[in-house]
């Protein structure tokens, strides 16, 4: 998955949670959840938007970016570590997604 830059935006959202990752042979991995913040949609390297603004990964969900659901991006706490890519899994976070909308 590529890093994209991050749109301008001047209300920062508060953070979902903190980000997970795991070491692999290829180096750090950040975890995502499979689906997006408001539950809608199942989350896929094409149908999601990943980037950082300094210590937090947005993860932005097009379909719900695209029909202006507010609820559309994950914003998880990194603590400044840097993943060299990034992987889909629910697992670390199943309290999140259960308070998820
Ligand atoms: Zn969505």
């Amino acid at each position: 998955m590529v890093m994209t830059t991050p749109m301008t935006s001047n209300n920062a959202p508060r953070p979902h949670g903190q980000a997970r990752y795991r070491t692999t042979a290829h180096g750090l991995q950040v975890v995502i959840p499979t689906r997006c913040p408001s539950g809608r949609h199942v989350l896929s390297t094409d149908g999601c938007r990943i980037y950082e603004t300094g210590t937090i990964l947005h993860v932005t969900c097009r379909s719900c970016a695209g029909q202006s659901i507010v609820d559309h991006t994950w914003s998880l706490t990194t603590h400044g570590r840097k993943a060299l890519s990034a992987e889909f899994d629910d697992q670390p976070y199943h309290s999140l997604l259960r308070t998820a909308p």
